[in-house]
């Protein structure tokens, strides 16, 4: 089967890749090759880059067999798009400045009436003499006129999935892109149409969407998919213990046994991604969160750490 668009992993080069984000790329990789689209790796370093993490997150990837079809891309280097992107809003007269600090954001917010996380649009309609006496004292943000207070999109594990647009910020005040001007911008020009991420993001979605739309452009195919979780619930991390391949490495876990590990934890066969491909269906994959104890990876001398509702015993010491 083959499709013109593609899939993609995006990874921000800050932390260190763990267990959990290395299912999601496994993820990835096998809703775009089940799809027939080919599959990209974007760099998302606009903000909070750790030197050598970029290298470090791409070899591991590789050392999972999850390379990309084309150059890995980079949101450093995408300055022009962003502007285009950002011209195009302006000339349609949805971007307006925004002096807000974060704790007028946060006293906007926690005001009677106010919707949770929902910019209430203080600065949406200031004066250009007003906006003048602002500017000498903050450098503004952008933010978007959105005109809608919320929309739809289709997740392919979540299904319809209605949630709240607000002005959200396009360029920050220390003019960074945003992350949700970046994404849809990049997806687009780089032919990605189909989104696989944690579903930690799947809130974004509906804003991302719109936003696509606003700029002419299609929203993709999302699936948004469940996070790894320690036995307490709470989203897995680096501090959890041995949860990344190079805490597993020093385990003596090879990556192809870490890769098995992912791959049975999502009820697949653990041998190698292309067996896992080959019977890959959406609607068989746990549809709740992976339960990771990383007391039991660490010790010996294996490491089945997953949901008790998928097989954990063909992982090899
Ligand atoms: N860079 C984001 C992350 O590492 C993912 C963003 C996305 O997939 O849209 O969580």
């Amino acid at each position: 089967m083959t499709h013109r668009g593609a899939g993609r992993f995006a990874p921000t080069p800050s932390g260190q890749l763990h267990l959990g984000n290395l299912r999601t790329a496994v993820l990835a990789w096998l809703f775009a090759r089940s799809t027939g689209r080919r599959f990209l790796i974007r760099v998302e370093d606009l903000d909070r880059v750790r030197a050598g993490a970029e290298a470090e997150h791409l070899a591991e990837l590789a050392a999972l067999g999850l390379t990309p079809d084309s150059p890995v891309t980079r949101q450093s280097e995408q300055g022009e798009r962003y502007d285009r992107a950002l011209d195009h809003l302006r000339g349609r007269g949805l971007v307006y400045e925004c002096f807000c600090t974060r704790r007028d954001v946060a006293e906007a917010a926690s005001a009677p009436h106010a919707r949770t996380g929902f910019y209430p649009g203080t600065c949406r309609d200031l004066d250009e003499g007003e906006r003048e006496r602002r500017r000498a004292l903050r450098a503004p943000a952008l933010r978007l006129r959105s005109g809608v207070d919320s929309w739809s999109v289709t997740d392919l594990l979540a299904g319809r999935t209605e949630g709240p647009v607000d002005d959200l910020v396009l360029r920050r005040n220390d003019g960074v892109i945003a992350y949700n001007l970046a994404v849809v911008v990049d997806d687009a020009a780089d032919g990605i149409d189909q989104v696989v991420r944690g579903d930690d993001l799947l809130d974004s979605a509906p804003r991302q969407a719109h936003l696509a739309s606003l700029l002419g452009l299609p929203a993709p195919a999302y699936a948004h998919v469940p996070l790894a979780v320690t036995g307490s619930g709470r989203r897995l991390a680096k501090r959890d213990g041995a949860v990344t391949l190079e805490d597993l490495a020093a385990l003596g876990r090879t990556a192809p046994e870490v890769l098995e590990l992912l791959l049975t934890s999502l009820g697949l066969p653990g041998s190698s991604l292309e067996d896992a491909l080959a019977v890959f269906a959406p609607d068989a994959l746990p549809q709740i969160p992976w339960v990771v104890d990383p007391a039991v990876l660490s010790s010996t001398p294996a490491p089945p750490a997953c949901n008790p509702s998928v097989p954990t015993d063909k992982v090899s010491p």
